[in-house]
């Protein structure tokens, strides 16, 4: 395989990643993909000859945890030294420069770069007041996203917030705050929701611009559909339980040392569409419901509202009338999702007594059948 100066793979070769751990990286990242194992050749040979990608990552309205998550630094797998071979030319939270010598730095690498740059975004625009709540350099962070995106290959959008506003953009939230489609509708943007997003995710976005010249097919709300393609409750481990109506229904209770279900204590799962039960978190080792707590919704719109609240199941489902929004209404339509997901829970409890025999399901499974809400792809 020819190592190219400044290529990616020459890159990882200089980090000590063997050939065979290279190889072994190329096919798991056609799986993650969801591409044929075939794929996996033709991925090992584009990193091979790729440039290594100039990247521009901007900060706005955030908490900076989807940085933790690029940043993680224990137990450096290929995935992680390939995020790092990424040359990152601007990072406010990780770059040495600061002030007019930061603001040089990015400037530098739009002109060096003209539409040749990767741009992430991480955090909410505040759209507010002129802007006001976010400014960088003497200008709005809109501004910046604005000028920033114009010259971009692609953008990512990673977090929740900076999908559609996030926390900022909760209910009662002053500052306006909006995400990356809303302020450059016409840029190539792919949304990486979760609170934070997924690190692997993002690494298997690249390596699918640097193989195929563009990142990966997304659903309406611009979620790849690698990793958004899928209800969390249809991967999950703990889904047997649900179909046998065997649900935890206090913290600590024997059922949840057992690890039941948790559809009882709120878990949105049902409703949420996310690749966590199988990508995982801490370099795979579990993630939130494997760890006993329920999955509150993290990657769907508005989810600090209409995933609320997180402890209890959803208990209003959006109309149709002239009193609700545009997105209520497309939220209303797929509460479908989540109305059938009830009437199997309800379901559940009926086969679990007719085929074990059980005692009557307690009024927690006739309130099961009530779920409504909830939000889809
Ligand atoms: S409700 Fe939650 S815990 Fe239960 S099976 Fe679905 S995703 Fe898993
Ligand atoms: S399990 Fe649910 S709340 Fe947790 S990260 Fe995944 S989508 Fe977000």
């Amino acid at each position: 395989m020819a190592t190219v100066d400044g290529s990616v793979y020459h890159a990882l070769i200089a980090r000590g990643v063997s050939r065979r751990s290279f190889l072994k990286f190329s096919a798991a990242m056609a799986g993650a993909l969801m591409l044929p194992a075939a794929y996996g050749p033709r991925i090992a040979n584009a990193l091979s000859t790729a440039k290594r990608l100039p990247v521009i990552w901007l900060e706005g309205q955030d908490c900076a945890g989807n940085t933790e998550a690029f940043l993680r630094a224990s137990h450096p797998t290929v995935a992680e030294i390939i995020l790092d071979t990424l040359s990152v030319d601007y990072h406010e939270t990780i770059m040495a420069a600061a002030g007019r010598q930061a603001e040089d730095a990015r400037k530098a690498t739009m002109k060096a770069f003209p539409n040749g740059y990767l741009v992430v975004v991480e955090g909410s625009i505040p759209i507010a007041e002129g802007g006001i709540y976010c400014t960088i350099g003497g200008r709005t962070f809109e501004d910046t996203v604005k000028e920033v995106c114009a010259g971009a290959k692609a953008v990512i959008a990673v977090g929740s917030c900076a999908f559609d506003g996030g926390l900022p953009a909760a209910k009662g939230g002053p500052t306006g705050a909006v995400g990356v489609s809303q302020v450059v509708p016409k840029a190539t943007v792919v949304n990486m929701p979760g609170c934070p997003m997924n690190v692997q995710n993002l690494t298997a976005a690249i390596v699918h611009f640097l193989t195929f010249g563009s990142l990966p097919a997304t659903d309406s709300l611009g979620r790849p559909l690698f990793a958004y393609g899928q209800l969390i409750h249809d991967q999950c481990e703990r889904r047997a339980h649900f179909e046998r109506g065997e649900f935890v229904t206090a913290w600590g209770d024997d059922a949840s040392r057992k690890g039941w279900c948790l559809y009882k204590m709120g878990c949105k799962g049902p409703e949420t569409y996310a690749n966590c039960p199988t990508a995982r978190f801490n370099d795979g080792t579990s993630w939130p419901v494997k760890a006993g707590h329920g999955c509150v919704g993290c990657t769907m719109p508005s989810f600090w509202d209409q995933m609320s609240p997180f402890y209890g199941r959803l208990s209003t489902t959006p109309g149709f009338g002239s009193d609700v929004t545009a997105d209520q209404v497309g939220l209303g339509i797929v509460a479908t999702v989540a109305g059938l997901t009830a009437l199997h829970a309800g379901g559940s409890y009926v086969r679990h007594k007719r085929d074990a025999a059980a005692p009557p399901p307690p009024a927690e499974a006739v309130e099961a059948g009530t779920a409504t809400g909830g939000t889809q792809a």
